[in-house]
């Protein structure tokens, strides 16, 4: 459910205005999540300055690491962001839709049927194989399409990419000019990894072959590497997680504000006493007369499992009036429990919401509980909370003042 309407799917002469349909699809949603844009371009700008002079592009891959991909490259694109990357061609399709005038890049690469929709949606494939090259070359001599490619070469992740020799192959075409390459860029693996030495290698190997690359605009760093210094900024940066407020540097404190806010509600409050269990396999025990808050989100919700609570081990710990409350026993599909006893009886009512992200929990904070890392926390965000969008409107330039009327009187 998303409640920050489309205006063209809200009917012309329609009874509801948008605060009103806001507020009916709230009436009904046990959870909440709120993506502030605003934040997002602030973020984007941060990285922008960071990496000045290079052109800060956006990943908005996996429908924005879950916040929405086309309300992000909206957001983005007025806030005069031109380059977008996205895994996939159905990605594409919307961030086209959002960003006429972008250009965009698909790493999950070029396959000999699909060039048509690349020559659709005007985007770009990322190519990291020698195959998928030839094919490429097939479909734009056959069509006489000419939107360019990106070449990936592998510096050492051994995920995507040509090897640095067969990179090397493609330099005499490169020379001749008119080859259609408007990118040239590699992966770094471990860029979060500060002191990892394999960060100064892949820089050295990809300073090498991209230099080869003459006249082509070069891209290494994802948003960690923005900050393992300028000589891994090139020409342009590929930000994503940090976009999306996780932390870029996790071996200090997070240069990036938060985005998202996610809430639920609490459906019922029960006394539970001393000794009694709670939950699934009853491996939470109450050791004190105990107030619980069943609140409306579990792991189908994107709430892993794993961040629950038993006896001996603490689980995640949510928001209640304002005060971290901790989980009470395993998380379920729908429900989790949490242990209110220290609040104030009157602080916690049937109805009310609970923060389960944000007020200082953050994406990596969940993460820990979860046992993973930020971006699977953002991406497994489930489908059925109702969406909010606030902020957004950014302009790139402020718009010029209207010129004056003829005669008109200034005051
Ligand atoms: C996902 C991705 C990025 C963005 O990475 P973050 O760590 O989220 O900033 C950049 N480049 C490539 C090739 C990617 O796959």
């Amino acid at each position: 459910m998303n409640v920050a309407p489309d205006p063209k799917s809200i009917p012309q002469g329609t009874l509801l205005s948008l605060e009103a349909n806001k507020a009916a699809a709230l009436a009904t949603a046990t959870g909440v999540l709120t993506v502030d844009l605003d934040a997002i371009i602030a973020n984007w700008r941060k990285l922008e300055k960071t990496a000045v002079p290079a052109e800060c592009a956006a990943v908005v891959k996996a429908d924005g690491y879950g916040c929405g991909a086309e309300q992000v490259a909206r957001a983005l694109a007025s806030a005069g962001c031109k380059t977008f990357f996205v895994a996939t061609l159905d990605e594409a399709r919307v961030v086209r839709a959002a960003a006429p005038a972008a250009a965009i890049y698909v790493l999950g690469g070029f396959f000999q049927n699909t060039g048509d929709a690349y020559a659709k949606f005007d985007c770009k494939p990322v190519i990291g194989d020698l195959n998928e090259l030839a094919e490429w070359d097939v479909f734009c001599r056959r069509s006489g399409w000419s939107g360019g490619a990106a070449i990936h070469i592998d510096t050492g992740m051994n995920r995507l990419g040509l090897t640095v020799t067969e990179a090397q192959g493609i330099i005499p075409r490169i020379n001749a000019g008119d080859h259609g390459i408007t990118l040239v860029m590699s992966h770094l693996a471990s860029a979060e990894m500060l002191n990892n030495p394999a960060n100064a290698r892949q820089l050295a190997a990809f300073r090498e072959i991209a230099s080869l690359f003459a006249g082509v605009p070069a891209s290494l760093a994802n948003s960690s590497g923005i900050f393992l210094g300028a000589q891994f900024q090139f020409d342009l940066v590929r930000p994503g997680c940090a976009l999306y407020g996780i932390n870029p540097t996790p071996e200090a404190d997070n240069p990036m504000l938060p985005v998202v806010e996610l809430k639920a509600r609490i459906v019922q409050i029960r006394n539970v006493e001393r000794g009694d269990t709670v939950g699934y396999g009853g491996t939470w025990t109450a050791r004190r007369p105990t107030r619980i808050a069943v609140v409306s989100a579990g792991y189908a919700d994107g709430y892993f499992r794993a961040a629950s609570a038993n006896d001996g081990t603490r689980g995640a710990e949510v928001i209640v009036a304002g005060k971290r409350c901790p989980i009470a026993g395993r998380i379920s599909m729908d429900l989790m429990a949490v242990d209110v006893t220290d609040l104030d009886k009157n602080a916690v009512r049937r109805g009310h919401w609970v923060t389960l992200m944000g007020e200082g929990i953050t994406a990596d904070e969940l993460a820990h509980h979860f046992g993973t890392i930020g971006y699977e926390v953002l991406t497994s965000l489930g489908k059925r909370y109702a969406r909010v969008y606030k902020g957004g409107s950014a302009t790139a330039d402020p718009p010029a003042p209207p010129p004056a009327e003829p005669g008109a009187t200034t005051t």
